[in-house]
């Protein structure tokens, strides 16, 4: 195991992998479908759209990185109608996601942290009446960066599903440019 993976199990998550960035590809479809507002963020937080930039922009961050981390936080479910698992295993994936962005940011001060749902950093966002009081703590959503998911898993060899009477949140760190980690 690479110091990052295991870097990222000491974090909490169950599993990492190395994300190659040449197999991120932003679609416009999955980015249009943060317009349907279906989470209810749609124009509430600077980490979503409009508010976090164009998928154009987005694209622009993105192609600035040759390597990162993709990580998961693996929960199990009583049935499929346990709404206390699940968000036990999101408020689980949230403290994991920020113990292992302070510590990445130590090596990778310029590393782009892409996050699962909208930021949740402050209890209420300061969008639009004040500028982001946490821009380096701050996560826009894979979604809004137009980023399939399961597909980015699959192509990164780490699971998407893990079978029936689990949830996984996954996330990803964007950490360097020129050489892959
Ligand atoms: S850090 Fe705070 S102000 Fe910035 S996007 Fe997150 S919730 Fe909003």
């Amino acid at each position: 195991m690479d110091d990052l993976t295991k870097m990222a199990l000491d974090a909490g998550f169950e599993a990492a992998q190395k994300l190659d960035c040449s197999t991120i590809v932003l679609y416009p479809d999955v980015r249009a479908a943060c317009e349907l507002n279906r989470c209810g963020r749609y124009g509430k937080s600077w980490s979503c759209p409009p508010a976090c930039g164009s998928l154009s922009e987005c694209e622009d961050r993105v192609r600035k990185y040759s390597s990162g981390l993709i990580v998961q936080t693996v929960g199990k479910l009583e049935d499929e109608f346990d709404s206390e698992g699940m968000t036990e295993t999101a408020r689980k994936h949230e403290r994991n996601f920020r113990t292992l962005s302070k510590r990445l940011r130590v090596d990778f001060p310029d590393m782009l942290p892409i996050g699962t749902g909208s930021c949740s950093y402050c209890d209420r966002c300061a969008w639009p009446d004040a500028p982001c009081r946490n821009p380096r703590e701050a996560a826009t959503p894979m979604e809004a960066f137009g980023m399939m998911v399961h597909e980015i898993c699959r192509l990164n060899g780490m699971e998407y599903y893990h079978g029936k009477g689990t949830i996984a949140f996954t996330g990803c760190f964007l950490l360097a440019a020129g050489i892959l980690i």
